[in-house]
């Protein structure tokens, strides 16, 4: 897929609710390439480490990035949306 700012390909890969296994434990929101197994840390805008929210464990859901724009895509449907 190619990225709708910049026309780069993005990389296809997961978003992922996880506990990563390092050192720091962190749990959190992260990507992992499809090519690939490593977790990556996701950052919001001012650099903290998406979410701290242990109730997300487990999820998993096809997204794009873009490392250029720094842009995740993914499908979603949010209900009850007003
Ligand atoms: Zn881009």
């Amino acid at each position: 897929m190619d990225c709708p700012f910049c026309g780069c390909e993005m990389h296809t890969g997961e978003v992922r609710g996880e506990m990563m296994i390092s050192v720091e434990k962190d749990t959190g929101i992260f990507w992992c390439r499809s090519d690939r197994t490593k977790l990556q840390k996701i950052f919001d805008a001012d650099k903290r480490l998406l979410t701290d929210n242990k109730n997300i464990l487990g999820y998993r859901i096809p997204a794009h990035y873009c490392s250029k724009c720094k842009k995740v895509i993914l499908d979603a449907e949010v209900e009850d949306l007003v």
